[in-house]
């Protein structure tokens, strides 16, 4: 049972129960969990104790629609006494007081939290080598990054570790690494999920969103945690629905995909082959394609290299060793306590962006670097109103190249941040986006879709990857190409 569409139905068939895949889940970790990092804490024993309890509530499956699903949470979302370290050394055996939201909400949907998954330190980065715990490894080969920073989630997902995973998306964390590791990824509209007990980056920019192996499986974890949080103001009062029941309600003869030609520059020839394949399954199978422009979307990584480090430099300041986090030992002052515990906490990218954030904040520069990245940001935002004028959907590669090597970009930040050209101007505009594998490349790498959608549509955009999915058929596995 591959997804967790499957696993549902096996359990109404009563084929097995909760503690029997918990279990097994559990042993493909002990396993092969070494080999990929994916995960930095498993408390087999609550896992165990869930499952069983799960297995008493059988005569309640109806209503529990993510009844006995093994579900792991990237390790920047607070789960009740679990680890949450955000992949930073500063946040070293914290354990969360209380459970963010969409975790309540997947657990009361009958969800099991199998695990936390490394990612990039306070979810900087583009893959997974930013975490102070280490590296994940693609589990399509070892030597090449999953992407990030939700990297872990993404590997756990794709090496069959659990069977939906939770990540966050301030700029491409989700549908990036979903792309490179061959899996489907969401980052839903700004406002539609709850950040309640998430570990704040850039906090106009930063959403949950699900892994999963199909379409369904993301339309099911999103439709359980979307929606209304009297804890999070940033989230909208619209209603939900139901995303798996209106997964056939666009078709693609009733479909128009837009397409940004200047966007596409700097593509690796592979991907964009794969690409075009992709535009081509859905216009034979009714869709009409169109061009739309989104100029400003040239900008959209300066524009988010302002403003998400200006916010992360502002989030960030709790962790000082009074509030939060670490604490450096033997210190004579208060700012000697500030200085040496941050200094000892935080690794190279995060002091890097802090750094970045307070210049473009600061008095003098806060006009020509943060106020025009919000005027760039606010065309940006009208390229996308008025290209959804002319299209349902904009369809773009997810990542301009398919998995690196590990090491290969570390020294040069510009070209690993270039790895989010697609990714960056959905968030700063606020909209749905979801990837979905569309191909190989020749070293038999996966290669992943991005559709973006209307704001709040996302019913929409989970049709429309649907049909193609089912146009695409098969996906292989990693480890099974
Ligand atoms: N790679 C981008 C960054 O480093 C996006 C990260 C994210 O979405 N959390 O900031």
């Amino acid at each position: 049972m591959n997804t967790i569409q499957e696993l549902l139905e096996g359990y109404k068939k009563k084929a097995t129960q909760p503690s029997t895949v918990a279990g097994d889940f559990l042993d493909r970790i002990e396993s092969t969990n070494p080999k990929f990092n994916a995960y930095l804490e498993v408390l087999k024993e609550k896992v165990i104790a869930r499952a069983k309890e799960l297995d008493g509530c059988a005569g309640q499956m109806e209503n529990l629609p993510l009844y006995g699903i093994p579900i792991a949470i990237k390790d920047n979302i607070l789960v009740k006494g679990w680890s949450a370290t955000a992949g930073s050394k500063i946040l070293e055996g914290y354990r969360s007081p209380y459970t963010a939201t969409t975790v309540e909400r997947l657990e009361a949907a009958g969800a099991i939290v199998i695990g936390k998954t490394n990612c990039d330190e306070f979810a900087m980065g583009s893959s997974n080598e930013s975490s102070a715990y280490g590296v994940v490894k693609n589990p399509w080969d070892e030597t090449r990054v999953p992407g990030g920073s939700s990297g872990g989630s993404a590997a756990a997902v794709a090496a069959n570790l659990c069977l939906g995973a939770l990540g966050t998306d301030t700029g491409g964390s989700i549908r990036q690494p979903a792309s490179l590791c061959g899996i489907v990824g969401m980052k839903p509209s700004y406002g539609r999920v709850s950040r309640f007990g998430v570990v704040a980056y850039a906090s106009s920019l930063d959403q949950v969103g699900p892994f999963g192996n199909c379409v369904w499986d993301n339309a099911r974890l999103l439709e359980v945690m979307a929606g209304f949080d009297p804890r999070d103001a940033t989230t909208s009062q619209s209603t939900v629905g139901s995303y798996t029941g209106r997964l056939n309600s666009k078709t693609l003869n009733a479909t128009t995909i837009g397409v940004a030609r200047d966007w596409l520059e700097g593509v690796d020839p592979e991907v964009l082959k794969s690409f075009e394949a992709a535009l081509a399954t859905m216009k034979a199978a009714g869709a009409k394609i169109v061009d739309v422009a989104i100029p400003h979307a040239r900008y959209g990584l300066s524009t988010y290299y302002i403003l998400a480090p200006s916010e992360a430099s502002s989030n960030l300041a709790r962790y000082d060793g009074v509030h939060y986090g670490h604490r450096a030992k033997g210190v004579d002052s208060v700012e000697s306590l500030y200085s040496r515990s941050r200094g000892e906490g935080f690794g190279k990218e995060v002091k890097l962006r802090i750094m970045l954030g307070t210049y473009a904040l600061s008095a003098g520069y806060f006009d020509a670097f943060y106020t025009r990245a919000n005027q760039v940001r606010a065309l940006l935002k009208k390229d996308f109103e008025d290209g959804f004028q002319k299209c349902d959907t904009i369809a773009v590669p997810t990542s301009p190249c398919t998995a690196f090597r590990i090491g290969e970009k570390v020294d040069d930040p510009i070209t690993m941040y270039l790895s989010d050209v697609f990714t960056l101007p959905v968030n700063l505009a606020g909209l749905p986006g979801i990837s979905i594998p569309c191909g190989l490349d020749d070293k038999k790498l996966p290669i992943g879709l991005q559709l973006i959608g209307r704001s709040y549509d996302e019913a929409s955009l989970f049709s429309i990857a649907h049909q193609f999915e089912k146009l695409r058929g098969h996906f292989p596995r990693a480890g099974a190409k």
